[in-house]
């Protein structure tokens, strides 16, 4: 689809009284003013129209989770058939949002329990995430944080903002921000220039990530202004969020070359939705197009337990079958992570098929993706080496400058590692110790 394609000339003449030319239509201002967030406008723009039972079912729908959607975005919506298309699944509230299933939680990563400081999730020991914008430009019918969509449709002020900065300024340990919310890229240049100076100014801040679907869902928003902002702040990376090949529109590539120009290195977040990409066609499209266009696929996320979700999940075995699908068949560049966000707050766990069949100590049996098998000698020369921690005498030289002398191991790393007397990991409350305890 071109930029400003015929389709679009109508949908913006249906929204404004007045001639809006393509100036307008790129304006990322006028989209968001003129946000579609009515069932009656949606069906007028897209010339389709509803039964009165559905209307009443999607009316219902709506009080607990609002709609909001761009004239770009709905405009690559084909509405000949609208019912499959993957943008208007995306995009249009489905009256099985409101089935709550057994399983659904409203926080199932426990970001809010996870939270030291107001906008600040700290889960991992050396990175964070701060929700630096409470607001969207769309309502993602798929959104993991739906429990917020259109609460408080406010951005935190210098305030709030400061609050996280001094979070993240007493934690030594945190040398990646990722900015969140909400959308980042909601904020003014101003904005957000402020607060990735400020966090520039924090030394032991190494890298800084936007996560924001503004690419896919309001381009325009990527302007000059804001990538010549973004590169003073670098090593800064960003992550978007396309689902489906069809979200690559000649105005989505326009902003990821800009991106990309400005030397930030792209990321891709998918998630796998049924209805929507829970098919390895679609999925290997999707990759081939991302790299065509410098973005990584960075991550495959298994649908959250959030609540209004259900109808999108997919049973984990799809994802394994898609990464069947990639593995070895495409570059591996273009091969995401499949990870499943551990419902708790226990973080993003990575799942691939299995390619270790068996192993003996001097053999290794693998499959490939043919279903090859083949054997992998193990080396007779190597040593085990028993690692002390006297890594200052070690012949291999970890003379780093800001090495980390306090490093210790945690998890199945610890039981790993020879200097730590750890042999096993107990859950808490387990009976039998608590017998022991007890003797
Ligand atoms: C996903 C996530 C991160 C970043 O994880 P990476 O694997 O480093 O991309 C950090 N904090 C939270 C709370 C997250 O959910």
């Amino acid at each position: 689809m071109g930029i400003y394609s015929s389709n679009q000339q109508k949908i913006a003449a249906d929204l404004s009284d007045y001639h809006v030319n393509q100036s307008k239509w790129t304006d990322w201002h006028w989209q968001l003013r003129n946000s579609i967030n009515r069932v009656d406008t949606f069906e007028k723009l897209l010339g389709i129209e509803l039964e009165d039972v559905e209307r009443r079912k999607i009316g219902l729908t709506l009080r607990k989770f609002p709609l909001s959607i761009t004239p770009y975005y709905l405009s690559l919506i084909d509405a000949d058939d609208f019912r499959n298309d993957p943008i208007f699944r995306q995009a249009f509230p489905d009256p099985k949002e409101l089935e709550i299933e057994k399983c659904d939680m409203s926080d199932p990563l426990a970001e809010d329990r996870d939270s030291p400081a107001p906008g600040i999730t700290h889960r991992y020991p050396d990175r964070v995430l701060f929700h630096v914008s409470n607001v969207c430009s769309m309502y993602c019918r798929h959104c993991t944080r739906k429990r917020k969509v259109g609460d408080t449709d406010s951005i935190p002020d210098r305030n709030q903002i400061r609050a996280g900065l001094d979070y993240i300024r007493g934690a030594t340990e945190v040398r990646d921000v990722l900015l969140s919310g909400g959308d980042p890229l909601m904020l003014s240049d101003q904005y957000l220039d402020w607060i990735l100076t400020e966090l520039r100014q924090i030394k032991h801040v190494q890298v800084i990530r936007i996560g924001s679907r503004m690419p896919v869902v309001l381009p325009y928003r990527i302007t000059d202004d804001l990538v010549d902002m973004l590169k003073k702040h670098h090593p800064l990376w960003l992550n978007t969020h396309f689902n489906h090949p069809r979200e690559l529109t000649s105005s989505s590539k326009q902003a990821l070359r800009k991106l990309a120009d400005a030397g930030i290195p792209l990321g891709n977040q998918t998630v796998l939705l049924a209805g929507v990409n829970d098919c390895v066609r679609i999925v290997k499209s999707l990759v081939h197009k991302l790299v065509e266009n410098r973005v990584r696929p960075y991550y495959l996320y298994q649908c959250d337990l959030s609540e209004g979700l259900s109808h999108f999940r997919t049973p984990v075995g799809k994802g394994i079958e898609i990464m069947e699908g990639l593995i070895g068949h495409t570059s591996g560049f273009s091969v995401p992570t499949y990870v499943v966000d551990a419902p708790g707050g226990g973080g993003k766990i990575p799942l691939t098929p299995n390619y270790l069949i068996s192993l003996s100590t001097n053999k290794v049996v693998l499959r490939n993706y043919e279903g090859v098998i083949t054997t992998y000698a193990e080396p007779e020369s190597y040593k085990a080496k028993f690692c002390d921690r006297q890594c200052r005498i070690c012949d291999l030289q970890l003379n780093l400058e800001g090495a980390d002398d306090n490093y210790n191991a945690t998890g199945i790393e610890q039981l790993l590692c020879d200097y730590d007397e750890t042999i096993s990991l107990t859950p808490a409350g387990n009976e039998r110790m608590e017998r022991r305890d007890d003797s």
